[in-house]
């Protein structure tokens, strides 16, 4: 009940909703009282934070903001981050002018208040240590993942790059040296009573991944300490080989759409699409993996925790289309690659909404702990250039061979299995089972291949303009 209760909240959070009446309720929910309302509110001032900045909507930007520190704060959970962010809007938009005569006493902070702390340490830090490149951090015990805070604090003009874990109700027994060139710092220490933090402070962009295992916190900042620094000077190749995970959607007791007559099942399409996919990709030296090898169901977050897992470079989903059969089966046809942001049309939310249905405990569990990923704006920007170049692809390859191949245009999307995602992440839909025309082309071996061979080739050309 309570997963559907956030599942409706959430669905009311990305279609359709105005943002002021967003805003209205998240303020109502913040004041309620209830955890579970106020983590609601908190999703809900992510959500809205995300959609501002996306939009270049300042006011609500600031606004979000007060309400992700606000809720955030009841919550016991980290929103340094966040603060600092909101601080830099409010220096942006209050300038006070202060009279040179006139000496103005800093605010100064009751110290008489006693506060009420509760310890609830659940994990203490056994050991952390270097193996190689990777930094490990295990724990007492399994790790609860909603408990870590994993954000960045990136200054390219100073040249400092900061990537800071907050893992609550942490115990940290005994002080580590975790030295390590070409790393400027990285330390582990009691942040709070029940955080321990890790920093890891750099000169360079560091392309860090971590991943969860068992006890343990596996962290790769992507240092190569045994390489010489002169290797950067050589000249590189183009684009060197990527790792890309292919993400064949649905599967076993979830067939995704059924076709026009019941013949063309989506979970069969995308798979053979997929299969075709991975070999010319492996042809041209790039490592591939698939989320599923045969027809099995495969949870929607354990997809992207498998592309972090594998450090792939970008994540592609691969699903079809469908419509009721008492719609416009004969006009609904088309191809369409989404991309992860709060949806923005009728459309994005009726596909969003097919495609997360089979997977409610993931919505529950990423209403929880994936919103910090959700909010990384460069990799929202990243993925919609992947977007364009895999439909780009696509087109250019089917028109060439096939009369009526219709453009459904890149969009964006709140697509569950995007979410969490350490790196750039699309899902394509790549026609419509329900259209008898479209229906036919996708059962076909050489359609298939046609259409792996387009996507191939726009995903090769996001490499060369991204390297
Ligand atoms: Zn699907």
């Amino acid at each position: 009940m309570l997963r559907l209760l956030l599942l409706a909240f959430l669905c009311l959070n990305l279609y359709g909703v105005s943002n002021s009446d967003l805003l209205k309720r998240a303020d109502t929910a913040l004041k309620s009282g209830k955890k579970n309302t106020v983590f609601m509110a908190y999703n809900s001032y992510k959500n809205l934070y995300l959609k501002a900045l996306i939009d270049g909507d300042t006011t609500l930007q600031k606004k979000a903001l007060q309400g992700i520190v606000a809720s955030g704060k009841k919550l016991h959970i980290d929103v340094g981050d966040y603060q600092k962010k909101l601080s830099k809007y409010q220096t942006h938009t209050v300038k006070p002018v202060i009279p040179p005569a006139k000496v103005v006493k800093p605010a100064v902070k009751p110290t008489n208040i006693k506060k009420k702390i509760t310890m609830i340490r659940t994990h203490s830090i056994t050991k952390a240590q270097w193996k190689g490149s990777e930094l490990i951090i295990t724990f007492s015990k399994k790790l609860d993942k909603n408990r870590v805070n994993y954000f960045k604090l990136e200054d390219a003009g100073k040249k400092n790059y900061r990537y800071i874990f907050d893992m609550h109700t942490s115990l940290l027994e005994k002080n580590y040296n975790l030295r390590k060139t070409p790393l400027k710092r990285v330390s582990l220490s009691q942040y709070k009573k029940n955080t321990v933090r890790l920093v890891i402070q750099s000169n360079t962009k560091l392309p860090l991944r971590f991943y969860y295992e068992g006890r343990k916190l596996v962290i790769k900042p992507g240092i190569h300490s045994n390489i010489h620094q002169n290797v950067a000077l050589k000249p590189s190749p183009r684009h060197s080989k990527k790792t890309i995970v292919i993400d064949p959607g649905h599967g076993g007791k979830d067939s995704g759409a059924i076709g026009y007559q019941k013949r063309v099942y989506e979970k069969e399409v995308v798979f053979r699409i997929s299969k075709e996919l991975v070999a010319i990709l492996r042809k041209k030296g790039h490592k591939v993996h698939l989320t599923r090898t045969r027809d099995r169901f495969v949870k929607l977050h354990k997809r992207t925790e498998y592309a972090n897992k594998k450090q792939a470079d970008i994540f592609i989903s691969v699903h079809a289309n469908a419509i009721p059969r008492s719609g416009k089966i004969h006009q609904a046809y088309g191809l369409e690659t989404y991309f992860l942001s709060p949806a923005n049309s009728k459309r994005a939310a009726r596909v969003a909404a097919k495609e997360n249905i089979r997977d409610m405990d993931s919505m529950n569990r990423f209403g929880k702990d994936s919103f910090l990923n959700f909010l990384n704006r460069e990799k929202i920007l990243a993925s919609n250039k992947l977007a364009i170049d895999i439909q780009q692809g696509m087109l250019r390859m089917l028109r060439s061979h096939y009369a009526k191949v219709k453009d459904g245009g890149v969009r964006k999307g709140p697509f569950w299995v995007l979410v969490g995602a350490q790196m750039p992440a699309v899902l394509v839909e790549v026609g419509f089972v329900s259209n008898p025309m479209e229906a036919k082309r996708l059962a076909n071996r050489t359609y298939q291949k046609r259409l792996a061979q387009g996507l191939a080739e726009g995903i090769e050309r996001y490499f060369l303009k991204n390297p």
